[in-house]
C-alpha cells in the first residue's frame, strides 16, 4: 500500500457523517458524502461502525416506543430547543 493522504479531512468529514446518521442531511448531500466516504478507508470504518450502531439503537427504539412518529416529534422538539 501507498502512504497516500486521504482525499479529505477525515475530521470533517466525520463531523458530516454524524449529521448523515442523525438524518440531518438531504439526499443530495447524503450521495455525495456517501461518494466521499468510500474514496477513504478511515471513514469507510467510520461510517459502518456507526451506521451499525444507530441501526441497532433505533430498532429498539421503535420496539421501545411508538416509532417514527414519536422520533419526528423528539427530533422537532431538539431542533426547537
Ligand atoms: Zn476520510
Amino acid at each position: 500500500m501507498h502512504n497516500t493522504p486521504p482525499p479529505h479531512n477525515c475530521n470533517e468529514l466525520i463531523t458530516e457523517i454524524s449529521l448523515l446518521l442523525d438524518g440531518e442531511l438531504d439526499r443530495h448531500s447524503e450521495n455525495i458524502l456517501l461518494e466521499e466516504i468510500k474514496k477513504c478507508a478511515t471513514c469507510t470504518q467510520y461510517y459502518s461502525n456507526h451506521a451499525a450502531y444507530k441501526k441497532h439503537v433505533s430498532q429498539k427504539f421503535t420496539r421501545m416506543c411508538c416509532g417514527d412518529h414519536i422520533k419526528e416529534e423528539l427530533k422537532a422538539k431538539i431542533r426547537g430547543l
